[in-house]
Formats: structure tokens, sequence, C-alpha cells
């Protein structure tokens, strides 16, 4: 049905839109906040992470250059008190002693040593048996060169002696002395693992060079460089973020894990890891992808801060040593911005939670505002296709809703009212202005009528007195006379009837001759049916006595003689017969009234007030008629199974006494 379509598609429309509207916008606003807020505390989080490495580097920086700085004060004081000649350069003993007494101050110190461009060489490191330190002395006396081994204690008593007399051991040749030495100063080796104690290191070295004698010699001091990478472990970063120290040649000098800085070459030695090599998850995926790939290959800015990858980092150079080293730090941003990120993930997930939840919410709001509505719309309908009535009960609605409807319903209601009270009105008003003009013309048509109808029983009564008193008149003139005369008095009846009619009056009820009546209807009647071409015919009744207004019934019988006439007339019938007949019945006279025309038209309602057919009809005659009838007795109707005739009847009581 059209009007179910309509609702539904209210309730679709409506509903639907509703729910989305609310959804969409809940899910933006919660959107809108759950990343502005995401992208603020993002950005401070990650500034404060910025600033946590920053310190962690700082650290790093300074633990790594106090470390290496005592070395290489270490390395300046002996190569003062070399120079000076404090301890002689040729005084091994003293040497020594000077180089044990050194090492026991510095932790950090593995040895120090001292090589002569002769090939002497003094050497006091620290050792893991059979005593705690050890001498080595390369002697070259008169081209004979001999290799002793010392170990002492703490207290620098002998625990043993060895010599090595294949021992190849050339200073000279070694990279710290021969940078030192070319350089004309102060240096720093590179890193490299130390032979004895397989531990990584680097050498300080400084060249002692005589006025007038030039260079003697070099004098060098061992760092153990793995205590920066136990400093290091210690350094908290994040998580499992990490500092480490890179040479320029992307060789991890320190690493929290300082087992991952060495590497066994295929000869046998060890050496430095390379940063990309390095088996650390973490650190490999911090430093992928960097051009090149290496480290050597970036151009590292002082403090330079990265982010990448989804690694934050920053390279701190060692400033203020000659060394090409930088502390490296880096952490996985998860580390830092991991649980606000897992928060974003379920805020959106509890955004769009709330958002589906709303949707379904508002589909419920939305039925439940519009089911009342859409059921008072659907009765809406149905009460304007009339299908049911505006007072049938009303769905559960609104309060308003129903207020509302009462208000309609009234309001219909009054409406109905006014238009019948004015329809009514308007019939009656038709009615009396009608009732009263037949009225006046009656009693006009009755006033000017009676005078010269007077006038005429007067004369002939005066006529018949002359003829009789004469005595010359014949019998025939006598009848004539005395038949105008009853004529002239009939007439007067009639018209007084008419005008007491119209005027309501009841008229005097008695007894009459009903054949006489249907002879007087005829005449009244002669002149109309004559001019529309009409026979009339009637039939009496064998026993026409009847009990009535004689005037009203003629009347009645005139109206149904006259409405024969007019039918056949207006159809053109061709036949135009009027045929009355009375017979008597039991108890009454049965009258029909029979014509030859085309019948009753279909749209009029026999007996109802104002249905006509006629241009200048009222609709009135036949119920005045029935209520005449009525009144005096009788019934009238129309006999609609005649087939072919228009027959009206009516019945009046009979007087049989
Ligand atoms: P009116 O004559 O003013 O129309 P009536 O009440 O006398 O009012 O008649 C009502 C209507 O009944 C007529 O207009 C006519 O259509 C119909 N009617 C009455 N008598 C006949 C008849 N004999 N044949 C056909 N139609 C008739």
């Amino acid at each position: 049905m059209a009007y179910r379509i309509r609702q539904d598609g209210i309730r679709v429309s409506l509903g639907f839109v509703l729910a989305i509207s609310l959804a969409g916008l809940q899910f933006v606003a919660i959107l809108f906040v759950v990343l502005t807020s995401y992208v603020s505390s993002e950005r401070a989080i990650l500034d404060h992470a910025r600033g946590l490495m920053e310190r962690a580097g700082a650290n790093a920086v300074d633990h790594t250059k106090r470390f290496l700085e005592p070395a290489a004060e270490m390395t300046e004081q002996a190569r003062r008190v070399l120079n000076t000649g404090l301890v002689g350069t040729t005084d091994k003993d003293t040497m020594e002693r000077y180089f044990f007494e050194l090492l026991q101050t510095e932790t950090n110190v593995a040895g120090i040593n001292y090589g002569d461009e002769q090939g002497n060489f003094v050497y006091v490191m620290k050792s893991d048996g059979p005593g705690p330190y050890r001498t080595k002395f390369i002697t070259i006396e008169d081209g004979v060169r001999t290799t002793d081994f010392i170990w002492r204690t703490a207290d620098y008593e002998v625990v043993a002696r060895d010599s090595d007399p294949l021992d190849p051991y050339d200073a000279r040749t070694r990279p710290w002395y021969l940078k030192a030495s070319n350089l004309d100063r102060r240096i720093w080796t590179n890193p490299y693992i130390f032979f004895t104690s397989q531990q990584p290191g680097i050498t300080v070295a400084a060249p002692i060079v005589f006025e007038d004698d030039g260079l003697q010699g070099v004098v060098g001091v061992d760092i153990e460089i793995s205590d920066i990478s136990d400093f290091l472990s210690d350094l908290q970063v994040s998580e499992s973020g990490a500092a480490v120290i890179l040479h320029q040649d992307g060789s991890v000098l320190a690493h929290p894990d300082p087992n991952q800085i060495k590497v066994l070459n295929d000869d046998g030695t060890l050496s430095f890891a390379n940063i990309k090599d390095i088996d650390d998850p973490v650190s490999r995926a911090a430093f992928a992808n960097f051009e090149g790939g290496t480290v050597t290959n970036f151009d590292l800015p002082s403090n330079a801060a990265f982010r990448r990858n989804n690694y934050l980092g920053l390279f701190e150079p060692l400033e203020g040593i000659d060394l090409p080293w930088t502390v490296a730090i880096y952490a996985p941003e998860n580390d830092f911005i991991g649980e606000i990120k897992k928060n974003r993930a379920r805020n959106i997930w509890i955004a769009a939670g709330i958002s589906i939840l709303t949707a379904l919410v508002g589909l419920a709001i939305a039925e439940i505002i519009l089911r009342p509505v859409r059921a008072f719309a659907v009765r809406t309908s149905l009460v304007s296709q009339g299908e049911v009535s505006a007072n049938a009960p009303l769905p559960k609605t609104y309060r308003e809703l129903s207020k509302a409807n009462k208000t309609l319903i009234d309001e219909i209601a009054q409406r109905r009212d006014s238009e019948a009270k004015v329809q009514e009105l308007s019939r009656d008003l038709a009615h009396f202005s009608r009732i009263n003009v037949m009225g006046q013309m009656a009693s006009g048509l009755a006033h000017e009528l009676s005078q010269p109808l007077t006038a005429i029983t007067q004369n002939v009564d005066a006529a018949i007195s002359t003829a009789k008193e004469s005595g010359t008149a014949s019998e025939d003139l006598l009848t004539i006379l005395n038949e105008l005369d009853e004529q002239a008095h009939q007439g007067g009846d009639v018209v007084r009837a008419l005008r007491g009619f119209v005027r309501k009056d009841e008229g005097k009820t008695a007894v009459f001759n009903f054949n006489e009546l249907i002879d007087q209807a005829k005449r009244l009647m002669r002149h109309e049916a004559e001019e529309n071409h009409v026979k009339l015919i009637y039939v009496p009744a064998k026993h026409p006595m009847v009990k009535g207004n004689r005037v009203q019934i003629a009347q009645v019988l005139i109206n149904l003689i006259r409405n024969a006439i007019e039918a056949m007339a207006a159809a053109d019938t061709k036949t135009r017969e009027v045929l009355v007949e009375a017979k008597a019945q039991e108890d009454v006279l049965l009258v029909k009234v029979k014509d030859t025309g085309p019948g009753v038209p279909e749209d009029v309602r026999l007996f109802k007030q104002f249905q006509t057919s006629k241009k200048g009809g009222m609709g009135l005659g036949l119920s005045i008629s029935r209520s005449i009838v009525e009144n005096n007795g009788g019934r009238l109707w129309h006999d609609a199974e005649a087939a072919g005739q228009t027959i009206f009847c009516f019945t009046l009581p009979r007087e049989t006494r």
C-alpha cells in the first residue's frame, strides 16, 4: 500500500540519517580529541626523550673523557720525567720502578712502556699471574739482544723470572712508536685488541726528544677500554635503547655487551666489529638504512640527532680530546611512545565502538520518536481515505499528537454540523419562500376567482328563478343552468380548499364520491392535457364512496395527473395516455394513475423533497401528496414493477355504511 511505503520511507530516511549523523559526529569528535591529544603528547614525550638522550650522551662523553684523560696525563708526566733526565732513558731499573709506581696509581692503565731508537724496551704491565705485575725487558748490548721477564707482587717483590731468547718483538716497528716519532707529538693509536689480555684497548704515546741529541725513544701508556663498555651497560637510555662508542671507521669501540665488539678474524686475530655487522637487533635496526649503510660514510655533525625507522638517535662526538670517536645513543621510539600509540589505537577502537553504540541508540530513539508519529500518519491517511472513522480509537501516541487529533476531530465534526445546520436552513428557507409565494399566488387567485364565481352563481341562481318563473324555459335549459350552478359552487370550493391547503388549513373531512372527484379533476386538467396532446381516460369505481378531505385529495389526483402529462410531454412520447382507475377493495379504495411515458429517471429519489428532473420543478409534489394521503388514512406509492407503464397508486379508506 502506498502509505506503508511512505511510512517505511520516513523511518529509513529519518531514522537512518539521525543515527548515522549522531554516530559520525561522535566518531569525528572522539577521533579529533584522540588524535590531537596523541599528537601533542607524542611531541611532548619525544621532546622529553630527546632531552634524556642528550643527557645520557653527555654523560657517556664525560665518562669516556675522564677515562682517557688520566692516561694522557700519565704519558705526559712520563715524557717530562724522561725528557728532563729525572729518570735516565738508559737506566732501565729506575725506569721499571717508576713505571711500576705510575701503574699502581691508575686502575684503567694496563701497562707503560718505553722503547728507544736502539731497540731497548721496558714494559711494565698488569698481569694475571704468577704475580699481579710483569716486566718485560728487551736489552741490546754489543749487538746482542736479551729478553727477560720479571713477575712482581704489589710490594715490588719478585715472584718469578723468565727469559725468551726467541722473542721477536721490536717496539720501533709498532704503530704507536712510528706514529709518535713521525708526528713528533703525543698521539693516540687506533684501538686494537691487546695481544696478552685479549681486551680492547688503545695506546697513548709521546716521543722523547733531547734538545741536542734528537729523538731518543717513545713512551706509551696502554689503556684497556672494556671498562667504558661496563659503564655504557650501566647507562640506562630506555628499555631497549643503548649507547655505543663508534670509531670514525664504523667499528664499535664500546657496547653495553662487551662480547659484541670483538670479531675473530680468519688469521686467528681479533678485531672490532662494525656497527652494521654487530649481532644486536636493536642497534642493527637503528643504524640500518643510513645512506651508504655504514657509519663511515656519514658526515657526523656534532649533536646530530635522528629519528628514522621508528628509532630515535643522537651522535655526540668526543670533543676536546684528539680522538675520532663518537658516542651514539639510540632507542626505539616505542620505548617512549609505545604506550600512547597503543592508547591511540585503543582509543580509536573505543571511538568506533561508541559510534556504533550511538548509531544503535540513535536508531532506537528515532524508532521511539517515529513509531507514534507513523501510527498517527497511517491513521490520518486511513481517515482521509474514509477507511477509518475519525472517532475510532487513537493508536498510542504522544500527548501532543492525541491533543492535535482531538482538536482535529472536533473541528471536522463542527464543520460537518455547520455544513449540515447551513444546508437545512437553506432548504427550509427555499421551501418557506416557495410555499409563501404559492400561498400568496393561490390566495390572490382565489380572491380574483371568488368574485366572478360568486357573480356566476348569483346570476345562475337568478337565471334559474327567472326561467322557472317564466315557465317557458325548457327542461334542458334548466338542467344546464343547474349544472352551471353546481360547477360554479364546486369551483369556489376548490379555490377555497386550495387556499386552505396552502395555508396548512386542515380542511374538512367528509364522505364523498370519488368518481365525482375524478370527473372534476379531469375537467380541471382538460386544457393542460389537450395542450400536450394527452388523452385522459378514467375508469370509475363500482363503490366510489370514500372518507377524507375532498379538496386535499383532489390536489393529490391533480398532482399525479400533471406529473404524468409532464413526463410524456418532456419525453416527446408517441402514445400519450393517462388512465385513472379507481377500484374498491375490502377497506380501501385503490386508485391508480398510469401513463405511457418514459418512467421515473434513475437518479430521482421519489417522495424525497426537492427531488426533481424538471427545469422549473420544485420536487415537492410527490412528498406533499404522500403526506396528504397518509393524513387521510391511506398510502401512496410508485409501482416499480409495472413494465412499460408508469404507475402511481394510492388508497383511501372506504365509507361502507
Ligand atoms: P416535480 O413535479 O416538481 O418535479 P414531484 O415530486 O411531483 O416534483 O416529482 C418528482 C419527480 O418525480 C419528477 O421531477 C419526475 O422526475 C418524477 N416523476 C413523477 N411522476 C412521474 C411520472 N409519471 N413519470 C415519470 N417521472 C415522474
